[in-house]
């Protein structure tokens, strides 16, 4: 079907574009159990980003699945394809010079591969939120564990569906210890490190 389409190479490459926002295209792909943290932390990271002046899109479950996915289901190809969408979505933003956030569940090792591939090395940063079980039940933002536990919710992540740990991701964080401050700490720190961000801009307060 895509045989006779080719590929436009634009003018303005996607380093063009970075450039001038002090940044190199990356996306952070925050992986864990419901309740680990990943909105949390993705979302405080996002604002630290912004308020250092860099340019940023936070891609989440809900966003996308009222939007976008809205016609995926929890088959198993309708998952599939929602990863798969979640992760060209996140591409075009990279293209676009931006650092993208993603938080997603994303309990299958093949689909976080099948988004890493999309990806030229070191700019797909896995950020496993390694948060015990037993934490992201007790907090239960959602009070979906509580109605998995009651089997009013099937194939729950943790409970009745597997959750497959990544085996070397680039960021492990376990927020049953460490504080959102040191999350966010931590990552900036690796974006620096990695030369993702470069010389924080003077902070804008908010
Ligand atoms: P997820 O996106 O992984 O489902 P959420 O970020 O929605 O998880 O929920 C995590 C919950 O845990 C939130 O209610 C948050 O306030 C709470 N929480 C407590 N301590 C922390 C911490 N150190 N880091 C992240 N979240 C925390």
């Amino acid at each position: 079907m895509t045989e006779n389409i080719v590929w436009h190479h634009q003018k303005v490459t996607r380093a063009d574009r970075a450039a001038p926002k002090n940044q190199s295209p990356c996306l952070l792909w925050f992986t864990g159990l419901s309740g680990s943290g990943k909105s949390t932390i993705a979302n405080a990271l996002d604002v630290a980003l912004y308020d250092r002046g860099y340019h940023t899109f936070l891609l989440d479950g809900d966003n996308v699945r009222h939007g976008l996915n809205k016609d995926l289901g929890f088959s198993d190809d309708d998952r599939i394809e929602n990863i798969r969408r979640i992760g060209e979505v996140s591409k075009l933003f990279t293209d676009a010079g931006l650092i993208v956030l993603s938080a997603f569940i994303s309990p299958f090792t093949s689909d976080r591969r099948l988004v890493r591939n999309l990806f030229p090395a070191g700019e797909f940063i896995e950020v496993f939120m390694d948060t015990p079980l037993e934490t992201c039940e007790r907090r239960d933002p959602k009070g979906l564990y509580e109605k998995a536990r009651a089997g009013k919710i099937k194939h729950f992540t943790g409970i009745d569906s597997p959750y497959e740990v990544p085996e070397r991701p680039e960021v492990r964080l376990d927020t049953s210890t460490m504080s959102v401050e040191e999350c966010v700490e931590r990552l900036i720190r690796y974006l620096l490190d990695r030369q993702l961000i470069f010389s924080p801009p003077q902070s804008l307060q908010r």
